[in-house]
């Protein structure tokens, strides 16, 4: 049996006396796009943190590609060099080019040649459509090209998989459309893509998969246009009357 490319059991987080997830369960397979809804405070992003063992679960099992990344025996380094990760704010180092805060990790972490990271960096920005703006500096760009850029960084380190924190939360609403669309086109291009989001649009045409989470624990999930078009629980139903 092949292995998928996420699996959540039954995971916990505690800080302190606050448990913020309280027994999640889900799967992500390989080329699947799972979206994550829910309100402010539910744990989304302590999910999404767990996952690449930014943060580490209480209790319970996390397998990335079949690896138990709460193993203490696993490289983590490892396992995330196959996850690529996108934030609400782009994280762009200020200081340095587009060309070059595509390049840095390439060389750091990839070992790559200059001339190798360049040529990857270079395809990666094509394919978010910034291939002019690689000599500018990021405080230059808008907020969507800035977010463009942080996905085309991530991309350049050939990721099996990307997680995307509210991706579109801090922008304008005229430039959530671009990064959407290079987001689409990395789901049509065979992404697995774990990805919360307040986008509903997106999540019902993209997504396989909806989860909604409230208060730690996953309320439902299921087919996007069956949870958004019908949702079984008050909760959710209470959720989606306040956001659609
Ligand atoms: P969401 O992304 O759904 O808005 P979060 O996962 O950010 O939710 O937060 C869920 C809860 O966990 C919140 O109550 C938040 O204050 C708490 N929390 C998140 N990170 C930490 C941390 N590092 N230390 C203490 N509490 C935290
Ligand atoms: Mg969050």
């Amino acid at each position: 049996m092949t292995a998928k490319a996420i699996e959540v059991r039954d995971v916990h987080k505690r800080f302190g006396s606050n448990e913020v997830l309280k027994g999640i369960d889900f799967d992500v397979d390989f080329g699947q796009v799972v979206c994550v809804i829910g309100p402010s405070g539910s744990g989304k992003s302590t999910l999404l943190r767990c996952v690449n063992r930014l943060e580490e679960p209480t209790s319970g099992t996390i397998l990335v590609e079949g690896i138990d990344i709460c193993d203490p025996e696993t490289d983590l380094d490892q396992v995330r060099s196959r996850i690529g990760m996108v934030f609400q704010q782009f994280n762009l180092f200020p200081h340095l080019s587009v060309l070059r805060n595509l390049t840095l990790a390439q060389q750091r972490a990839k070992k790559r040649s200059k001339d190798e990271a360049v040529a990857i960096a270079r395809a990666n920005l094509e394919r978010v459509g910034l291939s002019d703006k690689e000599d500018a500096y990021p405080a230059h760009l808008s907020g969507g090209q800035q977010q463009r850029v942080a996905i085309a960084r991530a991309l350049s380190m050939d990721p099996d998989m990307m997680l995307f924190d509210e991706p579109t939360s801090a922008l304008d609403p005229e430039l959530v459309g671009d990064v959407l669309a290079v987001m689409k086109l990395l789901a049509s291009d065979g992404m697995t893509m774990l990805v919360v989001t307040h986008e509903m649009g997106f999540a019902r045409e993209v997504g396989d998969k909806l989860v909604f989470m409230d208060d730690g624990v996953i309320v439902e999930s299921g087919d996007p246009r069956e949870v958004l078009g019908n949702p079984q629980h008050a909760r959710t139903q209470l959720f989606l009357s306040k956001v659609l």
